[in-house]
């Protein structure tokens, strides 16, 4: 069903966004705008500046005011439970069959062709992240199709998010669906972590450093682990599963330690040491006394959360790859992320190559990884992808 309630469902941009729309442009300002409005927030046809169709759009009442949401057959505006319908279905059949223990980031935005709109499955609780106007406002359109498609007994909106106060929304997380879940559980390889829907990081996990927990477990086998920015001990967990000898998390939190501890607890593993302070001082202190590692895990929060903190987080980022490597024990790995959107990769090898300078080693780089498949990039929209993962080894000789 369609409708085009003609100047209200259509937006034109500048010859120049045009330009930039056709280069894969994904997201556009207010004065981007040549005719139509931006208010209210809604679902739009967007076109250029001759009018030819560059497809859907999502207005809204934040500085980036257009952002692009795929093709759709025709020239009108699909209502909204056809449009989300249908996005949300290719999403979702897009990760494979649905495994019901799993932990799976089910829309990653505009990967998923729906931007401000994140949704991760944990078993049978379903997490969103909303920051576009737009999408709250058809949550009642969303929500139903989720329950319906994923079995879910509860839906939760964690909506401590930032990004949210740009589009004027209110910060307070809350149930949307079912019953109120305050802690969940996803297997992993054969791992149980627990999940936090409400209050634990970003959605409840860090789903999107599977692939580094996966390689960390490969390369554990018979090696000492020094997990950073540990939180509840994911990388630690993993490594003591691939036959790590032992492993150290260090974290600030000691509520995040103590579920590291559970956590091993509840997969039967031996060797885990939890240590609460600050991860700088920690690796002084660690370093005065001469301590080694065989593998080392760096996975510090985003150090820049906008380009003014750019410098102040490359110098955080460089001391602590510089102090981490002085760590290693010879032909050890480091693996090191960086999280920070304002950082690009080519940015962050710089840091690490600055870091490795003038040690007494070659330091070798062995693997680029990211986010898991479940979290795509758009080439053409670098915001979508954040997460770099490198893993380096000491080389002696
Ligand atoms: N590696 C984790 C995610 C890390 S999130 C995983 O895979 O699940 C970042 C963690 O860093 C948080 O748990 C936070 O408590 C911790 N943190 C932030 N600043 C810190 C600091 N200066 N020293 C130690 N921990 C810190």
């Amino acid at each position: 069903m369609t409708s085009s309630a003609a100047g209200v469902s259509s937006i034109r941009l500048h010859a120049k966004a045009s330009s930039l729309a056709r280069a894969g442009r994904l997201w556009f300002f207010a004065d981007d705008v040549l005719e139509g409005d931006v208010l209210p927030p809604r679902l739009v046809r967007l076109a250029d500046e001759a009018g030819r169709d560059l497809g859907l759009a999502f207005t809204g009442a934040g500085k980036i005011a257009v952002r692009r949401a795929g093709g759709w057959p025709g020239d009108g505006v699909p209502d909204r439970e056809t449009f989300f319908g249908a996005r949300l279905e290719a999403a979702i059949a897009a990760r494979g069959p649905l495994v019901p223990e799993a932990g799976v980031r089910l829309v990653h935005g505009e990967s998923d062709w729906l931007p401000g709109l994140v949704v991760d499955r944990y078993a049978d609780v379903v997490v969103l992240q909303v920051t576009s106007a737009f999408v709250e406002q058809a949550l009642d359109a969303i929500v139903p199709r989720l329950v319906e498609r994923t079995g879910a007994a509860a839906v939760i909106a964690r909506n401590d998010v930032g990004a949210r106060r740009h589009e004027a929304l209110d910060g307070d997380s809350r149930l949307l669906h079912g019953r109120r879940v305050d802690e969940t559980a996803i297997v992993e390889g054969g791992l149980r972590h627990v999940v936090r829907p409400f209050d634990g990081h970003k959605t409840g996990f860090y789903l999107d450093q599977r692939p580094a927990r996966a390689l960390v477990r490969e390369l554990a086998v018979g090696r000492t682990v020094l997990d950073l920015f540990s939180y509840q001990g994911a990388f630690a967990l993993h490594a003591l599963a691939g036959g790590a000898r032992a492993a150290v998390a260090v974290d600030q939190s000691e509520a995040a330690l103590a579920r590291a501890v559970a956590g091993a607890r509840a997969n039967g593993l031996e060797g885990l040491t939890t240590i609460a302070a600050n991860a700088f001082d920690h690796l002084r202190t660690e370093r005065d006394r001469g301590g080694s590692h065989d593998l080392i895990v760096l996975d510090p929060p985003a150090f820049a959360k906008s380009r003014r903190e750019l410098r102040g987080a490359e110098r955080g980022y460089r001391d602590l790859n510089r102090l981490a490597l002085r760590l290693l024990a010879p032909g050890g790995h480091l693996l090191t992320c960086s999280c920070s959107h304002h950082v690009s990769l080519p940015r962050f090898e710089d840091i690490v190559r600055q870091a490795a300078a003038g040690l007494p080693f070659r330091t070798v780089l062995r693997r680029r990884l990211g986010a898991g498949d479940d979290h795509p990039a758009v080439v053409t929209h670098p915001e979508s992808e954040y997460l770099k993962v490198l893993l380096l080894q000491r080389c002696d000789g």
